[in-house]
């Protein structure tokens, strides 16, 4: 066993022994501390830096092309807005309809309350069916529940369908992005995985690789005894299934093996079918600059009889997973309004320069830190709300007009009021009366500067205060006269 001291103090213990390092590393390490050492590492990579942000500036350039397609792109987004508005405010009442049209034409459906029921339930339906080999199209949600894990922990193969997820599977990684999961990687970077994973020869060419990838899954395709996906919409009206994706595997996924499970969150559903005439553009717009993701497809239910195709059992998993708790609070609920485009990401200056590993996260940037605190404990990942400039361009970018930075600060005070250092309450009291009385404010001038004096020597030495601060940045000092003495000098006292 060796020991070392963590970057924050904590002590990490490295034990050989896999299971007793990961239960270790669950016992020492928290949300926080590992989010300070990521960032850390991340930051200081500015040519992988630069690289991810010219590539998210793509994605900008081209939504600003494509927007100009809308007739009025800011209608559009009221309008999606308000459908989103009214679908969760009717959430209960759009589920049922949802779930019975669903089970009307012989839909199983399955209402977990966690992820455990989402994953207990999904496991018995493979069981059921003696299932080896899965295939799965990109799903958030069921990267939130962790069902990858479970099913491998039983013995059946897994893979990932889309491109970017297979990419990041094989090399034993979160997505980096919720809406472009390898993005983070350069061609040399895939191409040493398929050589490492899959014994191809080296190519820098993408066509190459997608080849690569494709010929592949063709197989797996047809060896797949269940095929899982995820559901970007859940209509209520028709209760059918929307999914949209660019390569067409979501479709070779839901249709070709004999089982389908469909995944999705409780907020995905949406009142009418004429309402994705809206949702859908915009999706496609507002993350990727796309008019119109590639493949659109609507699934209402299994293979009906005189159908000669789809599979012969279709589930729809609906999970709640704390979604209901921040259902029931009428301040941040919006951010249930969420249709997973990425928007929001794209323009963040901290996601721009932290990346997604940093967030330790299911969904990252500004739409995960408001909701991750929602879904996994306010204090745990409080510290996400911090990682924010507030300069409000998430808000501004998002297509259902979501409050993003707002909810930021609404996070930072519910942690304040659930559980406030006692000093820091402090402070801001002494600050807020200093602030309010003009007498104290300028007695405190003299005082500031005082501590500046005695301080200077001090900086960045162990023995500072402030060192988490200062061993980044300098302290600017205080002016040797104040704007309020200059005034006061220059009109002759006047003040
Ligand atoms: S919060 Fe808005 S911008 Fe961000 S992913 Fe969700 S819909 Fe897109």
């Amino acid at each position: 066993m060796n020991k070392k001291t963590h970057s924050d103090e904590l002590l990490v213990i490295k034990v050989r022994h896999p299971a007793l390092h990961f239960l270790t590393s669950l016992l020492m390490t928290t949300p926080l501390s590992k989010f300070k050492s990521d960032t850390t590492e991340s930051t200081v990579d500015v040519d992988h830096r630069l690289w991810m942000q010219a590539a998210l500036h793509g994605y900008e350039d081209k939504r600003g092309g494509v927007e100009t397609t809308f007739g009025d792109f800011e209608e559009a987004k009221k309008t999606a807005a308000a459908i989103k508005w009214e679908a969760i405010e009717n959430l209960g009442t759009l589920l049922e309809s949802f779930s019975d049209k669903l089970e009307s034409r012989g839909t199983k459906v399955c209402w977990a309350s966690n992820g455990k029921e989402a994953v207990d339930y999904i496991l018995q339906v493979c069981r059921d069916h003696g299932t080896q080999k899965i295939i799965k199209s990109k799903c958030m949600t069921t990267e939130e529940i962790h069902l990858n894990p479970a099913l491998q922990a039983e013995g059946m193969e897994v893979v990932e369908s889309d491109l970017g997820e297979f990419i990041v599977q094989l090399r034993e990684e979160e997505p980096f992005h919720f809406v472009f999961p390898a993005m983070h990687l350069k061609r040399d970077k895939i191409s040493a995985i398929f050589e490492e994973k899959l014994g191809t020869e080296p190519s820098s060419d993408p066509e190459e690789l997608t080849m690569i990838a494709r010929n592949l899954m063709r197989r797996k395709y047809c060896e797949a005894d269940i095929g899982i996906s995820g559901a970007n919409f859940g209509v209520a009206d028709t209760g059918m299934i929307s999914i949209t994706e660019n390569e067409g595997n979501a479709r070779l996924t839901t249709s070709l093996p004999k089982v389908h499970i469909a995944v999705m969150g409780i907020e995905k559903v949406i009142p009418n079918m004429e309402d994705l005439s809206v949702l859908l553009p915009l999706l496609g717009t507002a993350g990727a600059g796309q008019w119109m993701t590639a493949y659109n497809s609507m699934i209402g239910g299994p293979r009906q009889p005189g159908e000669v195709d789809g599979p012969e059992e279709f589930h729809v998993v609906l999970v709640d997973n704390h979604r209901t708790r921040l259902l029931a609070d009428p301040e941040q609920r919006d951010a249930l309004r969420c249709i997973r485009c990425g928007a929001c990401l794209n323009v963040c200056p901290i996601f721009k320069n932290i990346g997604g590993h940093s967030y330790g996260t299911t969904y990252q940037g500004p739409i995960g830190s408001v909701i991750t605190p929602h879904l996994r404990g306010l204090q745990s990942y409080k510290h996400l709300s911090y990682s924010s400039s507030l300069c409000g361009a998430c808000t501004d970018t998002c297509p259902v007009k979501i409050d993003l930075h707002h909810h930021l600060l609404r996070n930072r005070r519910d942690a304040v009021r659930e559980k406030g250092g006692r000093m820091e309450r402090f402070c801001f009291r002494q600050f807020a009366q200093v602030m309010s009385h003009p007498k104290l404010y300028r007695g405190s001038e003299g005082l500031m500067r005082l501590g500046a004096k005695l301080w200077s020597p001090l900086e960045g030495k162990k023995a500072d205060p402030l060192k988490a601060w200062t061993s980044t940045r300098t302290l600017p000092s205080p002016a040797p006269k104040s704007f309020h003495r200059q005034w006061r000098e220059q009109r002759g006292g006047d003040s």
